[in-house]
């Protein structure tokens, strides 16, 4: 096993990294990290979210940041604000007590001046969305003539929510001699238009197979009528006693209504879609994130960029409407090393597109039966017995929790 010393990384990195819980690089570190240390060479880079990218590709990027320079010389393009606060506040972290190195993120929805000024006082790497970006550049306030590095993280993300415009005239703005990292979880067409529009005789590494999704994710699918999803739901969710996931939808609406019976049904839930306002999102998401709100009932664009390393499951309430959609909204559970289930609940004439799920994964997706009423009970029963199994009651003696707890639930005798 590969150690961050081993990939190059100086000392004062790797204090940080260990400090972080960093013990072990991962495999997409183990490739890109030496890779980038010592090639000015452009990358193309397919890796899954949550498998470490952004260290992969900052913190070679820090090591060769001079630091306290007035213009950016890293550009990095995101799809979101939230991803962009993510990358901002790792590389941050990995750069404290090191060499001054500034990094600012500039985003919609957030003031534009305060961006400016930021920009103003010197930016060494700066890390935004496209359209934002490309609002700057037309401001004169983002200056990219001293740019040596552009990383396009989630770049099949950028490019499905309409930013190849912004994109194209971003890069447009960048030294011709500059590198020029892509990173994305799925390879298309367009993905490798940018790539040919763009780059020059990429390097490519996988962690994985193309497309395929996260290795520790399983796959399991229920069919049942489209007038019984809710109910299919509630019995699915019952049976997941310690769940803590994303429940995809299709629409707003949808989204809302999910939301709103799960509550009625005593769920934890919360729902995150286009028509809240960006506050109440934030605080959402920062609720979800502690595990305050349990399930997140959430539309795709309202879930990108959430990062949260311990999900449990994803449930697909619908399939999305394209194929590609679903290895990103499965590659939401199973980060950091971590396992997770990704359920899609289908009507009977949708198990065909399992199939072909089957085929872009590269996994088999388990059938499962809905639970009968009389399953969930004995799920919900033995869970309670188990968490009354794990009180520590020893100071105290069982006892009396014994025998009132059997006169309890007398009348539950045949
Ligand atoms: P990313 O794919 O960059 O979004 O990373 C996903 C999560 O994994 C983040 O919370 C990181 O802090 C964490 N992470 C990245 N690299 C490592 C590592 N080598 N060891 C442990 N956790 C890591």
């Amino acid at each position: 096993m590969a150690t961050f010393e081993q990939l190059g990384l100086p000392s004062e990195i790797i204090k940080t990294l260990d400090q972080a819980g960093f013990t072990e690089p991962s495999s997409i570190q183990v490739r890109a990290i030496p890779f980038l240390l010592d090639s000015e060479a452009d990358l193309i880079a397919l890796a899954q979210t949550g498998t470490g990218k952004t260290a992969a590709f900052g913190l070679p990027i820090l090591c060769k940041t001079e630091g306290k320079g007035k213009e950016p010389t890293t550009l990095i393009l995101c799809p979101t604000r939230e991803l962009c606060m993510q990358i901002t506040k790792d590389l941050q972290g990995f750069a404290r007590g090191w060499k001054g190195i500034s990094v600012v993120s500039v985003y919609g929805g957030q003031s534009m001046s305060i961006q400016i000024n930021s920009l103003k006082k010197g930016a060494d790497i700066v890390v935004g969305t496209p359209g934002r970006i490309h609002d700057l550049i037309r401001r004169k306030a983002l200056v990219l003539k001293n740019v040596e590095r552009v990383v396009l993280d989630e770049a099949d993300e950028m490019l499905d929510m309409g930013f190849k415009e912004d994109l194209d005239a971003i890069l447009e703005q960048t030294p011709e001699t500059k590198q020029t990292l892509l990173f994305s979880a799925t390879i298309s067409k367009s993905v490798y238009s940018i790539a040919s529009d763009y780059m020059k005789e990429p390097e490519e590494i996988s962690v994985g197979e193309k497309n395929k999704g996260a290795d520790n994710v399983t796959h399991e699918y229920y069919v049942t009528a489209n007038q019984n999803k809710f109910e299919a739901l509630k019995r699915i969710l019952s049976s997941l006693p310690n769940v803590y996931g994303i429940v995809f939808c299709r629409t707003k609406k949808q989204t809302q209504e999910v939301a709103d019976n799960l509550q009625q049904a005593g769920y934890n839930t919360e729902s995150l879609h286009g028509d809240i306002s960006q506050n109440v999102r934030t605080s959402i998401m920062n609720r979800f994130k502690r595990g305050r709100i349990t399930l997140l009932a959430a539309t795709d664009v309202a879930a990108r960029g959430i990062d949260v390393n311990n999900l449990t499951h994803i449930i697909n309430y619908n399939l999305p409407d394209q194929n590609g959609l679903y290895t990103h909204r499965s590659g939401r559970t199973g980060r950091a090393q971590k396992s997770g289930i990704s359920i899609s609940i289908v009507a009977p004439n949708e198990t065909g597109r399992i199939k072909q799920l089957e085929n872009l994964v590269g996994k088999t997706f388990e059938y499962k039966k809905i639970p009968s009423g009389e399953e969930v009970m004995e799920i919900k029963f033995n869970s309670f017995l188990e968490e009354m199994k794990n009180i520590d009651t020893s100071e105290f003696g069982y006892d009396h929790y014994f025998s009132e707890a059997v006169s309890k639930l007398k009348h539950l005798k045949k």
